[in-house]
Order: structure tokens, then sequence, then C-alpha cells
């Protein structure tokens, strides 16, 4: 039983940063030769690639966003010509333009050696089976934990999301050891195996989720009705090739990232200056190796913290703490990444329904989430009619989020005023402090 290693080559913080270096050159001028945009950009600020030569020097060149992503559709920031190009993956967004990213093989290559580094780092070995309860399709998810459990040697079981019944059986019929999901996921087939009363015949020893904040009773909560399986958070976004850029490791207080595909930047989100190491900011990324869109500088709008010096794990690769949350409004909800601008496009189309409205994200007693959507009444509405229209506004939102929310029609003036931007999005899901 004897499991391959995925883990970097280099032995010493010197041959990492050496490597680092390397990456970063090769990606300035790369990307300076391979895109208009990114030639643009940086012309813009007077930078050539040959003034980049040490790491020090990455505050130099320009922020990315996700707007520049956008403005590019369908095929932004490309580096590569299309024949080198041999898959697409999109963003999971749900209105608007889609992020669409492109791969060439190596980048598909890369990520698959990498995420099958996080299955190592979580104590797999090629007798694992892994049940992947992810979205297959346009978006990284399905693939990215695929391949690498292939790569890695494990048995993937890709069950896909939802479908309880399934997951169930599999978990039984299979014996599958290894459950990849998100947090919500993880604690619905816990507490459904319970409810079954088959806990006895499940073997889950490890739960790998992604995608979603989660609190420490809950992750508490799952291991216990797993029968004490170990927990492991996974982070990735679309931009940065998809999940399995980082994870928890066995000693469980941080997320190593890997450091030999990617820096990490942490910048205050309004100066845009680099906070003191350790503090809290907006994680900004730049790629080492990507080949089709390289990302220079990217704006992730997640908020973490550099955790300083080694970790008690022995592993070489840096660490970020755990996502606190989003620089923007922004939350994820059910798996489903949501903005408050979705939602007053689906009260604008309500016409009996104001535009003042309230989000909150609580756990109920069983810690699932529960999404309440407070909304006043049009000015003229009729208020015999709040039933109704919360009725309407529900199925309008589970049509188009694919979430279901509670809905709370109120009279019109019932909602605070603010002169400054109203706080739409208040989020009570996680109580205990993040790592
Ligand atoms: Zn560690």
């Amino acid at each position: 039983m004897t499991s391959p290693s995925f883990m970097p080559t280099m032995r010493t913080l010197a041959e990492l940063h050496a490597h680092q270096t390397e990456g970063l050159r090769w990606t300035v001028a790369h990307a300076y030769q391979g895109s208009a945009e990114y030639r643009r950009k940086f012309d813009a600020v007077g930078i050539r690639p040959d003034d980049i030569k040490s790491l020090d020097d990455l505050p130099r060149l320009p922020l990315t966003t996700a707007d520049d992503l956008r403005q590019g559709y369908p095929f932004p920031l490309r580096c590569v010509p299309f024949e080198k190009i041999v898959r697409i993956h999109s963003s999971s967004g749900t209105t608007g333009k889609r992020k669409n990213l492109c791969y060439t093989q190596k980048d598909v290559d890369d990520w698959t050696q990498f995420f099958a580094r996080c299955y190592e780092m979580a104590g797999l070995t090629t007798e694992d089976r892994v049940q992947i309860a992810v979205g297959y399709g346009v978006w990284t998810a399905g693939f990215g934990f695929q391949s690498a459990c292939e790569k890695f040697g494990a048995m993937a079981l890709p069950a896909g999301p939802g479908n309880v019944d399934l997951q169930c059986q599999f978990m039984r019929d299979m014996q599958s050891t290894v459950l990849c999901c998100t947090a919500s996921m993880g604690l619905l087939l816990a507490e459904e195996i319970h409810q079954r009363r088959l806990t006895a015949q499940i073997k889950i020893r490890k739960v790998i989720y992604g995608s979603e904040r989660s609190s420490r009773s809950m992750r508490q909560k799952i291991s216990e009705l797993f029968g004490g399986a170990e927990l492991f958070d996974i982070t990735g976004l679309t931009e940065l090739y998809g999940p399995g850029t980082g994870i928890e490791c066995p000693d469980h207080d941080c997320i190593h990232y890997w450091g030999d595909y990617y820096l990490v930047e942490i910048l205050d989100p309004e100066t845009l200056e680099p906070v003191p190491e350790g503090e809290w900011g907006e994680m900004v990324v730049t790629t080492l190796q990507k080949e089709a869109v390289p990302l220079i500088r990217y704006r992730t709008r997640d908020i973490t913290r550099i955790i300083p010096g080694a970790c008690t794990c022995g592993s070489l690769m840096p660490r970020h703490s755990r996502i606190m949350g989003r620089t923007d409004d922004m939350f994820i909800f059910r798996a489903v990444n949501i903005y408050p601008s979705h939602i007053d496009k689906i009260l604008s189309e309500i016409p009996e329904l104001g535009s003042e409205y309230q989000i909150h994200l609580s756990r109920d007693a069983s810690e699932r989430g529960v999404m309440r959507i407070i909304v006043e009444i049009d000015q003229a509405g009729d208020l015999s009619q709040t039933g109704t229209l919360a009725a309407r506004l529900i199925k309008k939102i589970k049509r188009e989020l694919m979430v279901t929310p509670e809905v709370e029609v109120v009279a019109y003036g019932n909602l605070p005023r603010s002169e400054r931007k109203s706080q739409r999005v208040f989020d009570t899901r996680i109580q205990d402090p993040i790592i």
C-alpha cells in the first residue's frame, strides 16, 4: 500500500523563493507577450517585464480584478493561441456574464498534480474510496476532485451533488471512506445516516469540504455524526485553476497553500496597500506557472491572513487562515454564490414590492443554514396581500437562484434607512472565531 507523493521537490525556503522568483519573471514576460490586455495594463504604469527581478518587485505590478475577466468575455486575458487550449471552465455566477477561464494541457496537469497533493496532505491512501458529492459540469469542482482522485490512485465515486438517497446508498454499499462536499452537504448527509440508523454501516473517516464558510460547532457536529471523521477545509477559486489550491493540514490550524504554483499577498481592500504580516485583509494572488490565463495580482475578494512561521506538521508550504468572508457583499448559501444585486433584480420584477430589504443568514437548531429575506411592500401596496407576495417572491428566487429562502413582507417604511450604503446582508451563521 504505497501511495505516490505529489509534494514539492524543494526542501528549503531559499529553494522555494528561487522557484517563485523564476515563476514570477516567466509569468510577467508571458502575460506581456501573450495578451494585449495585460500589455496595456503594464504600459499604463510604465512597467516592462525586465523591470521585475525579484519577489520584492511584485507590488509594482498592476492589479487585476473580476471586471478584467468579465470585460474580456468570452476568453478573457487569454495568453496562448486557441490551438493550445484544451478546456474551458466557468464560474458559478447566476446572473450577468460568467467568468470563463481557458486551460492548456499543462494547466490541467498542474491543477491535477497539486490537487492530488491535497489528498496526500489529508492522509489518503490508494485504498481510499472517495465519494465526490460536488457539482459536475462547466464549473471546476467535479472535474477537479475527480481527476486528482484518479491521479492520486484512490477510487473515485462521482456521486454528484444532492440526491441524498443515492449518497446514503453509495456510502453504505461502496463503503466510501472519504466524502468530498460542501459543509452544508456534509452536515445534511451526517444527519441523514444518523436518522436512517446507518452509522454503524458507514465507513467515512475523512470529510473534505469547501466553497463555504463553516463554524467550529458545525465541523464538530459533522465529525461526531460520522463517528469521529476528520475534517479538511479545501480552498480554491475558478480563476485560480479551481478547488484544491490549498488545504487544511493534519494539525488543523491553518490552510497550506501551494506556494510553488502561486503567490499570495494580503492587501487592505480600501487602500490596496499590504497589511502587516499576520493581519487580515484581501487575498491577492499571482500565478507562477499558469499558461492560458495567468493571474497577476488578482483580487480574490476573499478575506484571510498569512500565518507566519513554520507549521508543526513540517510542510514547507506557506499558510493562511481559513477564509473569513468576502470584501464585497457576496455570500454563499447552500453552495450558490449570491450577490445582493441578484435579489435587487428579482425584487424589481415584482412591482408590488418595495426596494428596501434585508437578508438574514443564520443557522437553525440543527445547524442548517437559513436565509430569511425581509422586504417592504411598495408604498401603494395592499397590506392584505403580504402572504401572496411572499409566496411569489419565494417561488421566483427558487427558480432563479436555486435556493429557498424564508420571506417576510413588511409595511412600507418599516426597515431602517441609511444615507450611506444600506447594510443588506446580516450573516450570523458563524458565531465562533475563525482560526
Ligand atoms: Zn501544517
